[in-house]
């Protein structure tokens, strides 16, 4: 009999099943479809030897998360690649702002700017732990870094609102700003967006947003290895309508779900005030994935975007902020926010002679169900003249198809809900323990709960955390190490 059952295999789900599995409990992880992984699964679409990324691509946050830095992926034979220019967003004319890892060189080409730049950036960098923990944290407990939590309050507070652009004199380094604040999906600016372009834009200049070299999948694997040398089991192919539907009485039960998730496999005996509250959650615009298998190198206006790990498509900030409140709004536009990664820039061994993948979304209205390969590729082509000639195959994912293939993405919000800064405290209901349902034994693990979106494992980690502490009467967390 198990003494756990997670719901859903993403990385959250598997962050639970490691800990749990790491503490001595029997495990067993239920997963809807035929793979493990959730937002972490690698797959060729067009070619056998071509892999791309269907979800998450770009991993910024794997290498500073609290869970991660536990982990180890390193010593687990997942290496992860960084790329010297983190991101970099094509400016008309042919121009582009690049966000290299080193800062002095970012600032340098920044022009006015770049001393602006320098003193946005540094005091975060100074203070990088403490930031990052304290913002995947959850927010429940004492900040380590009394410092680091003042530092993100004044960026969020400027560059949240529209006195963060008035702030620079030229146009590169407010766009590079705006690109990364619409990592937050919504309306911009934004304080959610002021608090995604302090943490996601200061690792740009430490710690690089790498990707794991052989794609996302690469770090599923790790962690499921580590949940089988525990002992855990795996049942793919096996989507759970009903907390009966989970055999041996586990006495923790971690759902890996959304809210409609967790809605359907508890909701009639969940309190009627819980299941009201989890209503009132709320779903922001949906991503728009496509696929391109290409053939040569992304014919860049400027070849230094051709350096970039990361690419931002989205003009100038003000542009950029119209866009994504457009968006949030509802409205179509045919300019919406893009973002891009060419894998291969940073990882030579996903091309082969004449085959390469791309992998990019755009920023579509909740629900959309439009194919978005033409909209995508078009917007690829303003920065890129000539894209669409070393097109060999597409396939595109409409937001409704994305919650086909993960029903955690609601209407395609691939954040599992809204990002505003009230939701990301406050998720998926305002509750001291936010994993922790009315319902004995039963909690969310997903990034429907604090700190929300991004494969850092920290939803996952910290609801088995209080599932151990609830449940199990284990008070201090296991050691999630490799074995030496
Ligand atoms: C197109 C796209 C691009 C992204 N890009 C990035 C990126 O580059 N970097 C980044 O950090 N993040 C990215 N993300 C976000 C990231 O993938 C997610 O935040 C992350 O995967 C959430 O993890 P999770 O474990 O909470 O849920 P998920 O990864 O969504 O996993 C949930 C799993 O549970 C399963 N499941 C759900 N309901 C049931 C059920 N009833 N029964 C059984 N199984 C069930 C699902 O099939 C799924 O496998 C991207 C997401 C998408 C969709």
């Amino acid at each position: 009999m198990a003494d756990a059952a997670i719901v859903g295999s993403g990385p959250n789900g598997l962050a639970a099943a490691v800990t749990l599995a790491r503490a001595g409990l029997r495990v067993e992880v239920y997963e809807a479809a035929d793979t493990i992984g959730g937002g972490l699964r690698t797959q060729p679409l067009f070619d056998a030897d071509i892999a791309h990324d269907i979800c998450s691509a770009v991993h910024p946050m794997a290498p500073v998360s609290r869970f991660f830095r536990a982990f180890g992926l390193a010593a687990r034979g997942v290496e992860l690649l960084t790329p010297e220019v983190s991101y970099a967003h094509p400016l008309d004319g042919g121009r582009a702002a690049l966000a290299h890892r080193d800062l002095a060189a970012t600032c340098a080409g920044l022009g006015p700017d770049g001393e602006r730049w320098r003193r946005l950036m540094a005091p975060l960098l100074r203070h990088s732990e403490g930031l990052v923990d304290f913002v995947l944290s959850g927010q429940r407990a004492l900040p380590r870094d009394p410092v680091a939590p003042l530092l993100l309050a004044s960026r969020i507070l400027v560059h949240g609102t529209r006195l963060g652009a008035a702030r620079f004199t030229g146009e590169a380094a407010p766009a590079l700003l705006a690109g990364v604040a619409a990592h937050a999906v919504g309306k911009l600016p934004s304080l959610a967006g002021g608090a995604v372009a302090a943490l996601l834009g200061h690792l740009a200049h430490g710690p690089g947003w790498p990707l794991p070299r052989g794609g996302s999948a690469r770090i599923a694997e790790a962690m499921a290895d580590d949940i089988t040398a525990h002992g855990g089991t795996f049942h793919t192919g096996r989507p759970i309508g009903d907390l009966a539907e989970l055999a041996g009485g586990a006495r923790a039960v971690l759902l890996d779900t959304g809210v409609p998730g967790l809605l359907d496999i508890a909701g009639r005996r969940l309190p009627d005030r819980y299941v009201r509250a989890l209503r009132r959650f709320r779903y922001g615009p949906a991503a728009a994935k496509a696929d391109f298998l290409v053939s040569e190198p992304i014919p860049w206006a400027d070849p230094a975007v051709g350096r970039a790990g990361t690419v931002h498509l989205g003009g100038g900030h003000a542009e950029l902020a119209r866009q994504e409140t457009l968006t949030a709004r509802g409205v179509r536009s045919r300019e919406p926010f893009v973002l891009l990664v060419d894998p291969a820039v940073t990882d030579p061994g996903r091309a082969r002679p004449g085959r390469r993948p791309v992998w990019a979304y755009a920023h579509v209205p909740n629900g959309d169900d439009t194919d978005p390969v033409e909209l995508i590729r078009s917007r690829i082509e303003t920065y890129a003249p000539g894209f669409g000639d070393t097109v060999l195959a597409a396939r595109g994912l409409s937001g409704r198809d994305l919650e086909a293939y993960d029903p955690n993405d609601v209407g395609g919000d691939i954040g599992s809900g809204a990002m505003t800064l009230w939701q990301s405290l406050a998720r998926p209901v305002p509750r001291l323990d936010p994993y922790r349902t009315p319902l004995p034994g039963l909690f969310l693990c997903s990034s429907a709960t604090p700190p929300g979106p991004g494969v850092h494992g920290m939803c996952g980690y910290l609801a088995a955390l209080s599932a151990l502490r609830h449940r199990f009467g284990v008070r201090t967390a296991p050691s999630l190490a490799p074995a030496s």
